[in-house]
């Protein structure tokens, strides 16, 4: 069986920019290239796992292509289609906040660029098809855990409305991975896995910066106007003032993406700059994980447990510091004092942006009209003290605040009452003591008297909101519970899970078990609370 299209490329990247000369295999420092051509590792027996039925439809492939052996092959990395240009990517980045010089590609290899019958263009890239100039002293595959993860993570973030890069296809090697899971010692096989990524583009703040720290000024100015000439055309042909306006647009693209991860309690988990898309697209899926209860210091990551540094509060900081990174990055592109100065007050603006972005995001998730800073600000600040006050699930508590009745008569009803519809969210029922009650009891009431100012129905309230606080998110254990099954051969849940998630706004009567609260065994289990970075 062959593919029944063909598919079309343009290779813009591979094609406009400067080329490592050096095509052996070799890890190396490599210089005044953006990029260095590879080849796929041949896989013995790939299987496929699961594929993304919308993505291979952007992308022109049948759901009869998908099943056929020959898109396994390709999508493992064994079979290159005419027109692909396999390459892995220079940049560099800041590491948990040191600079760690040439990171780079060191698994990911890019095939090319897809033009699709609409003319849009998505990049492919092969995560975990073999070692590049890049992978340092690692080995350039991945294991089917944590490429599982990134698959169905990746869709489901789409679904939910998050920017995010994309995934076509999770496909098994055959070979098996040695990985010490959980960094004690204990190295064991796992099956070797590969995700097809997608995007426009996988550019990075890395790649920028890499260029910087070397003074190859040359190379980063032809990085940084074939992104704006292709990524962001609107803004008009490169000068010193497109720079800035880009800068400002990058800073406006980043603050967005965190609101979103703060909308629906996702935590990146390693927000280094090397993870940071200039499209502002959520990438790289390591240890992130989901708030299940609403804790503001949770990181998943457990390299990051001591400074907590990506914790979930902290995204928003940290996107503005890896944003100054970038400034200083780009900072050799102007030759006058005036310029490096509008670069900074471009970047002083991100604040703004990401404040601007949270009040519309927490109006629309409380089920306001607008964001009316007197009244609504008191009120988010005491609803999140509340929040982490008691084991609280935070995707069940939004969503169940929008069956909070607002034509309750409030000078009757008693504080447990009115708390009613939200009793599903609390893990540990002992700790809703009455000073909690009253405390809720409160905040319910004043929020139900701001409801009563936008002349909102319930009916019309609800709908709004349940059209921005999800039902269904991938929860850790969910993730965990597929990676199980998958490691003994089994995809249904997999399968089932990337439908489920399809429609997460949507009430699945069929799956309601995956919108209620973690489950206790889970609490503490590896993969499903805390992550180390062995991928
Ligand atoms: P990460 O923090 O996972 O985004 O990775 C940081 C850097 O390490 C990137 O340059 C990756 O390409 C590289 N890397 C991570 N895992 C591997 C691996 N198994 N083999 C080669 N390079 C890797
Ligand atoms: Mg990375």
């Amino acid at each position: 069986m062959t593919l029944s299209v063909s598919l079309d490329f343009d290779n813009r990247f591979s094609q406009q920019l400067p080329a490592d000369p050096d095509l052996s295999n070799q890890r190396r420092q490599v210089l005044g290239a953006c990029y260095s051509r590879v080849k796929p590792l041949a896989a013995s027996k790939p299987r496929l796992v699961a594929y993304s039925s919308e993505m291979a439809e952007q992308l022109g492939l049948s759901t009869i292509d998908c099943a056929s052996k020959e898109f396994a092959e390709i999508f493992v990395g064994n079979k290159q289609l005419q027109g692909m240009d396999p390459y892995a990517m220079c940049y560099g980045g800041h590491q948990f906040g040191h600079w760690a010089g040439q990171l780079g590609d060191g698994r990911a290899i890019n095939l090319g660029e897809v033009v699709n019958t609409q003319s849009q263009r998505w990049a492919l890239q092969l995560k975990g098809a073999g070692p590049t100039p890049y992978s340092r002293t690692a080995d350039g595959l991945a294991v089917l855990r944590s490429s599982l993860r990134e698959f169905l993570c990746s869709e489901a973030m789409f679904h939910l409305g998050v920017p995010t890069t994309r995934a076509l296809s999770l496909i098994l090697t055959g070979e098996s991975v040695v990985r010490d899971m959980f960094y004690d010692g204990n190295p064991q096989p796992e099956p070797g896995a590969v995700v097809c990524r997608v995007a426009s583009s996988f550019v990075r703040f890395g790649n920028f910066q890499i260029f910087s720290a070397q003074g190859d000024i040359d190379t980063l100015k032809q990085l940084v106007d074939f992104t704006i000439i292709n990524e962001f055309p609107h803004l008009g042909e490169p000068s010193p003032e497109v720079y800035l306006k880009w800068f400002d647009e990058v800073c406006r693209l980043t603050a967005d993406m965190i609101v979103h991860w703060l909308r629906v309690g996702f935590v990146h988990g390693v927000m280094n700059t090397d993870n940071m898309s200039i499209l502002g697209l959520t990438i790289d899926y390591g240890p992130y994980g989901w708030l299940e209860n609403y804790d503001p210091a949770w990181t998943p990551n457990t390299t990051d447990a001591n400074g907590k540094r990506y914790c979930y509060a902290n995204q928003p900081q940290i996107g503005h510091w890896n944003l100054a990174q970038l400034g200083n990055a780009l900072a050799p592109l102007f030759n006058d004092e005036k310029n490096v100065e509008a670069l900074q007050q471009v970047l002083n603006g991100y604040p703004k942006y990401f404040e601007q972005g949270r009040k519309k995001m927490m109006a629309a998730k409380l089920g306001f009209e607008h964001y009316i800073d007197e009244l609504d600000d008191a009120l988010v600040e005491e609803l999140l003290e509340i929040l982490a006050w008691i084991e609280t699930d935070m995707t069940i508590f939004y969503r169940s605040l929008a069956q909070i009745d607002i034509n309750v008569a409030l000078e009757s009803i008693e504080d447990e009452a009115l708390m009613s519809p939200l009793l599903d969210a609390y893990y540990l029922p002992e700790q809703i003591t009455s000073s909690y009650q009253q405390r809720l009891g409160k905040w319910l009431r004043a929020y139900i008297q701001r409801l009563r100012k936008d002349n909102k129905t319930n009916e019309m309230r609800r709908q709004e909101m349940d059209a921005i606080n999800p039902k269904y998110v991938l929860r850790n254990y969910m993730a965990q519970l597929a990676i199980d099954k998958a490691e003994e051969g089994d995809f249904v849940l997999t399968n089932n899970f990337l439908e489920l998630l399809r429609h997460p706004y949507d009430e699945q009567k069929e799956h309601e078990q995956y919108a209620a609260k973690r489950p206790d065994w889970a609490r503490n289990r590896a993969g499903c609370s805390m992550l180390s970075c062995s991928s």
